[in-house]
C-alpha cells in the first residue's frame, strides 16, 4: 500500500463502485434514472460527457484498520488504481454530479422545461 494511502481514512476508493451508463435522452430514460436515484446510496455523475452511476458501498475486503484484507490478491481494478490521480489526490472536475433525487429532477426540469413529472411525494 502506498504511503499516500496511509493518510486516507477511510480509503475513499474502497467505499463505492461506479460504472458507465448510456446518456439519458428520452423522457423514459430520465424517469428510469429518477427511479434509480430514489434508492439509497445511488448517485450519478458526468465525466467528460460520459454518464456514470455511482453506488456508495464499502468493499467487504476493507478491514477495520483501513487495510485491504486481500491486498496480494486484490482485483485488477484495484491494482491499476493510480494513487497520483485517485479520489484523494486527483482533480475530479465532473461537469455534473447528482447526489439525490431533487438534484437530478431539477437538472431534468431545466433541460426539458416542457416535461412534467408529478412529484410522487405530494398527496
Ligand atoms: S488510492 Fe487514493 S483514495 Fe485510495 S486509499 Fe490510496 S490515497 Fe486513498
Ligand atoms: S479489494 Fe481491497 S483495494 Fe480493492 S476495493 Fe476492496 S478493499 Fe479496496
Amino acid at each position: 500500500m502506498s504511503s499516500k494511502c496511509d493518510n486516507c481514512k477511510p480509503a475513499k476508493c474502497c467505499l463505492y463502485t461506479s460504472m458507465e451508463i448510456d446518456t439519458p435522452e428520452t423522457r423514459k430514460d430520465h424517469e428510469y434514472n429518477l427511479w434509480l436515484i430514489a434508492h439509497k446510496n445511488i448517485a450519478f455523475y458526468v465525466d467528460r460527457k460520459i454518464w456514470h452511476i455511482n453506488f456508495t458501498s464499502r468493499c467487504k475486503f476493507l478491514n477495520k484498520d483501513n487495510r485491504c484484507k486481500i491486498y496480494d490478491k486484490r482485483f485488477y481494478v484495484c491494482r491499476n488504481h493510480d494513487t497520483d490521480s485517485c479520489e484523494d489526490t486527483g482533480d475530479y472536475d465532473f461537469s455534473e454530479y447528482f447526489n439525490n433525487y431533487d438534484e437530478l429532477l431539477n437538472y431534468i426540469k431545466k433541460k426539458h422545461p416542457r416535461w412534467r413529472f408529478a412529484d410522487p411525494r405530494k398527496k
